[in-house]
């Protein structure tokens, strides 16, 4: 409350909610697929420590995070779970060794440079294998296969413990060719590089829509990210979901609009009839989009859609409240619960993803 006060915006997280969404995609597993969670990006907003913690404890079996130093701040906040690092750097060797990281190699020269160092400090490292099945991104393709077999065998202190390929549009029906292209290409990738193995290493394929829509993929392990953050994004299981994140804001100031009076910068905000607009006290620094200037965005004040006026502003934006019982002090729900994140995000030409990740380090974190 006094956090809210002196800063005006908080983030709430409900690990209520995100327990109930990972027993939700538990309960869509096999008993024996085991459960990464991507914990990436401040873990999509929502603080990578604090839900890793919770994740520790309810039995998740993996992490996952973008980059090396996004996996040292979770060993130095005691988080004990496998991580995997899915961009790695060579500048980053000691620490991946130091910290117990384990990177993913995802081409043969990474592969060697990783392997050389691994023999000059006489280690056995864990790393895990991105094959490109389609993405184009990252990973080893079909035509690496060979040189990728020699390496194996030069570099045995580099452990497979996992092979895995990302699919480009899992939450998309009209992707589905191409889905399970990718995950036939994916297979068989994956049994030429088992062939010269001398141990099996854990094969994973799907992230939260292909969890939902392609369970007969499951295999080892699976790859959750949106989904635990309360965002079914195929619309199969909306309701399954409890929305986990709530970005709230505190109204500063209410004040009288007469007709034709412009609102903010470059006066891009009118009410014709005049009315009564409210100053809050988030902005695109924030992380507010600025996209939701004129109109695009609205926010909830007393349970009612008050929309933006006028330009969003570094701190602050104002809203049409007339009609609405507004007072500074009140609080206005920018995302949560009774406004979803798909639609905010849809109206911008955006998706949820980038809703969640942008909100900025000044806003407080509050977990319940
Ligand atoms: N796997 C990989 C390799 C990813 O990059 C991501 C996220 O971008 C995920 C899984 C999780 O995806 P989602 O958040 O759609 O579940």
């Amino acid at each position: 409350r006094l956090q809210q006060r002196i800063h005006g915006t908080t983030l709430e997280i409900n690990l209520n909610a995100l327990t109930h969404n990972f027993n939700f995609y538990k309960r869509q597993l096999k008993p024996e697929t085991k459960m990464m969670v991507m914990v990436k990006a401040f873990a999509y907003g929502g603080g990578a420590a604090e839900i890793a913690n919770h994740l520790q404890t309810m039995g998740a079996d993996y992490l996952a995070v973008a980059f090396s130093d996004e996996g040292v701040s979770l060993r130095k906040q005691g988080i004990r779970l496998p991580i995997l690092v899915l961009n790695p750097v060579e500048e980053s060797f000691d620490l991946l060794r130091e910290y117990q990281l384990e990177p993913v190699v995802f081409s043969p020269e990474f592969f060697k440079k990783l392997g050389s160092y691994a023999q000059n400090h006489d280690l056995q490292l864990s790393i895990h294998l991105d094959l490109d099945t389609g993405m184009h991104r990252l990973g080893f393709e079909q035509s690496h296969l060979d040189e990728l077999k020699d390496l194996i065998v030069t570099f045995p202190e580099l452990k497979i413990a996992s092979l895995y390929t990302h699919l480009v549009g899992a939450d998309e029906e009209e992707h589905e060719e191409f889905s399970r292209f990718q995950l036939r290409e994916f297979m068989e990738m994956k049994t030429k590089i088992e062939a010269i193995l001398p141990y099996k290493p854990l094969v994973h394929a799907l992230n939260s829509a292909g969890i939902v829509r392609y369970p007969e993929f499951q295999l080892d392990m699976v790859r959750l990210g949106i989904g635990l953050y309360g965002v079914e994004v195929t619309g199969k299981y909306d309701a399954a979901l409890k929305p986990v994140s709530t970005l709230k804001t505190s109204i500063s100031q209410v004040k009288t609009l007469a007709p034709g009076a412009t609102v903010g910068y470059s006066r891009k905000g009118q009410l014709p009839e005049g009315g009564k607009i409210a100053t809050l006290a988030i902005g695109y620094a924030d992380g507010y989009d600025r996209r939701f200037s004129q109109g695009k965005g609205y926010v909830l004040i007393q349970g009612q859609k008050a929309p933006v006026i006028g330009n969003v502003c570094m701190d602050m934006v104002m809203v049409d409240v007339s009609g609405i019982e507004a007072r500074a002090g009140d609080e206005a729900v920018i995302y949560g619960e009774g406004i979803s994140l798909k639609e905010l995000a849809d109206r911008i030409g955006t998706i949820p993803y980038e809703l969640l990740t942008n909100i900025s380090a000044r806003v407080k974190r509050v977990y319940y």
